[in-house]
């Protein structure tokens, strides 16, 4: 038998076919009707199957170190937070939670914290990932909406990649864009990334710009086409705000070519050539990732670029937009239920309003009335003992998060851990007074919302192993033994996501662009037949909408998209004397986050087998080392050791590491322990592009 899911893995959110026989997933395919892929896989995605093994599963709750049944553990997971709230208040409260999780999970759980225990300190693992994209599109749009979808690759004569090996990391859309190279190749791609990463290997025009440059390149940019006739003054006169200040801060900012050239480390030609191509090309897609977002000031950087493209006009139209790519599968459908700590539900901020207007839709006895900790100042409240009860899900934050110290110190702080977790053997898992085996990909059923806005629905195709219980139950089940029964009566996710659906649309006359009040009368079997939509999804486009702000109409209170004036600051994090290199982080092409689930597919491995260290030429000259040495890289903060692979894609002084292992595969050294974990100030999203090291061979 076959059937049609969505891949758990990045935010292309690919379509999958899975073959099923005897309660087991034989293997898969993509799902060829699948507006992401049409039937393309990824080797990560062809090999979820090899995945779904039960061997080092999480199959049993325990409490304390002892099994128990789950009626036990649900009562231990309520009287903790109970004892908490009585007394400490709701504010020692907290959840973090993750881009892996699906749409309904999120929901009940932002919907228990928000609106039932009154506290806000609901974060995520999106945090790393996205964040600073989503400020940058509430600055200049007024909302969080990504304006264009994939079509818009098809449609682009000018692609530029910025921060982004989507050859690795969205390798679904690197396919689309190689067909659409081949097809018309005078389409044009310019890749900009202090590494000459796999996606090089498509660019006319790689700038290899000093890390942390993003602000001055696109300031540089702003600056050039107001000089050079590009601008589309009309949208500029009637859809915009801001446009004469944020030039002027450009040109103070970057007063020449030159200037820009020494700041972004890129050879004057190479910056002329790509000012004119952006002036000449007005099908212009710039599609960024976390080389962007992973910044002390990533949200700066996001806005630089969208000023580009709202000089020109080059937004909502086809193959012409500024598009994020989101790492996680469900990074975007965590943002609209509010998985993040500074914002309410379906896309709503904390305002007086916002916070009656939830209340009375859920008829909340308690409703939290401000922004709670990000991500890492939620760590340091628990460090602080301000925390008493921290609830994880779905995802491993002592190797993800940076300043691993600090994450070890909380975690053992804090009075009660509780994780959710599919796996048996996490690192974060140890730290757990309490352990709720989860069920994971493959034997849940939701949805989740990929980089174009697109839902998509994720099946339970086999049973869960052992004990292994749907995350959004096991939150309801707490959540009824804390006494609130009423709100959290769901027997099915279909009646989850309807209540979402009916949030996103209540009081929402338009004002709010994520709205996918159509969906909010679906029967569980419609649900289940869902088709992949882009929101928003109402009464004006019931079958969905490609493209946002096509018609002028941005979210902000005047209807006008708003430029943001930006300076260029430099990472938080730069080489001294004493820690001379420049580090660089990121993922590699076969394996997912902390590898809990890619790490069981031995094919996944052929790739990069062991914890390595990118080094340039002449930095593995001065320190005597040949290719597949082992190198330590370390500061104040903590080592890692790995294989050294000599790279002339490295930028001299430079170093690459990735971020996936953790200790059941490396032993020694988590690649994030080497970060300070400074945040973008508006954004609160880690600076994990940039970390400063000593290398020594080990
Ligand atoms: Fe899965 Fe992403 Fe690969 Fe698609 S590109 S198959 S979503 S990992």
């Amino acid at each position: 038998m076959k059937q049609n899911t969505t891949c758990p893995y990045c935010g292309v959110g690919c379509g999958v076919t899975a073959e099923l026989s005897d309660q087991r997933i034989i293997a898969v395919s993509g799902d060829s009707q699948h507006p992401a892929n049409f039937g393309r896989l990824c080797i990560k995605g062809s090999t979820l199957h090899e995945t779904t093994q039960t061997e080092q599963r999480l199959l049993l709750p325990r409490v304390d170190g002892q099994n128990v049944h789950w009626s036990d553990a649900i009562k231990a997971v309520s009287s903790r937070i109970r004892h908490s709230l009585e007394n400490h208040g709701p504010g020692s409260i907290a959840m973090y939670l993750s881009g892996q999780l699906l749409t309904e999970d999120y929901y009940v759980a932002n919907k228990l914290m928000k609106g039932f225990l009154g506290s806000s300190h609901v974060d995520t693992n999106s945090r790393l990932c996205m964040a600073s994209t989503v400020a940058g599109h509430k600055r200049a749009f007024g909302s969080d909406s990504v304006p264009g979808c994939y079509e818009d690759i098809e449609l682009a004569d000018l692609i530029i990649l910025v921060g982004s090996n989507a050859a690795w990391n969205h390798p679904i859309l690197f396919q689309r864009i190689q067909a659409t190279k081949i097809q018309r190749p005078q389409v044009k791609v310019v890749v900009i990334d202090p590494r000459a990463t796999a996606t090089c290997e498509l660019a006319d025009l790689h700038l290899a710009i000093k890390p942390g440059s993003d602000v001055a390149l696109f300031n540089a940019l702003l600056v050039h086409l107001s000089h050079s006739g590009a601008l589309d003054q009309p949208f500029i006169d009637q859809h915009t705000e801001g446009f004469k200040r944020a030039v002027a801060i450009a040109h103070q900012d970057i007063p020449d070519l030159k200037t820009a050239a020494t700041l972004t480390d890129v050879p004057l030609a190479d910056l002329d050539t790509f000012f004119d191509w952006f002036t000449k090309t007005p099908r212009t897609l710039t599609l960024f990732s976390q080389g962007v977002n992973q910044s002390s000031s990533g949200t700066d950087k996001v806005n630089s670029l969208i000023n580009c493209h709202l000089a020109t006009g080059r937004i909502g139209k086809p193959g012409s937009s500024p598009f994020s790519l989101t790492g996680q599968p469900n990074a975007m459908g965590g943002r609209e239920v509010g998985g993040l700590a500074n914002q309410l539900a379906a896309h709503m901020e904390f305002s007086p309003e916002a916070i009656n207007r939830v209340q009375d839709f859920w008829n909340a006895p308690s409703m939290a009335q401000q922004p709670g900790h990000k991500a890492l100042d939620l760590f340091q409240a628990i460090d602080r003992g301000e925390i008493k009860v921290l609830w994880i899900m779905a995802t491993n934050p002592l190797v993800s998060l940076p300043n691993t110290a600090l994450i070890r110190r909380a975690l053992k702080r804090c009075d009660c851990v509780i994780v959710s977790e599919a796996m048996s053997e996490t690192d974060t898992l140890t730290f757990a007074d309490i352990q709720l085996p989860s069920s994971t990909w493959g034997e849940k059923n939701g949805t989740v919302t990929n980089s174009e806005r697109r839902i998509s629905r994720q099946k339970g195709l086999i049973k869960a192993p052992g004990e292994a219980r749907h995350d959004w139950e096991i939150i309801c089940d707490v959540a009824k033994a804390l006494g609130f029964e009423e709100g959290f009566n769901f027997t099915h996710p279909a009646q989850v996501f309807a209540e979402h659906a009916a949030l996103s649309g209540f009081e929402n006359h338009g004002q709010r662009s994520f709205d996918i009040s159509g969906l909010s009368h679906l029967s569980q079997q419609e649900y289940d037949q869902l088709q992949p939509v882009q929101w928003p999804i109402n009464q004006q486009f019931p079958y969905g909408r490609k493209r946002l702000f096509d018609d002028g109409q941005f979210s902000t209170p005047s209807g006008r998209a708003q430029f943001i004036a930006t300076e260029t600051k430099a990472p938080k994090t730069l080489p001294s004397a004493q820690w001379p290199y420049q580090l660089n982080t990121g993922r590699i092409r076969d394996q997912w986050h902390t590898m809990t689930r890619t790490g069981r597919a031995a094919r996944l491995f052929n790739h990069r087998a062991e914890p390595f260290l990118d080094l340039h030429p002449e930095d593995a000259k001065h320190h005597n080392l040949y290719d597949q040495d082992l190198a330590e890289l370390s500061n104040h903060q903590g080592r890692y050791i790995g294989r050294v692979r000599i790279s002339a894609a490295q930028r001299k002084g430079e170093v690459f590491i990735p971020m996936h292992w953790n200790q059941q595969f490396s032993g020694d050294g988590y690649c994030n322990a080497l970060l300070e974990g400074f945040c973008d100030p508006v954004s609160g999203q880690p600076e994990s592009k940039q970390g400063a090291v000593a290398l020594r061979a080990y």
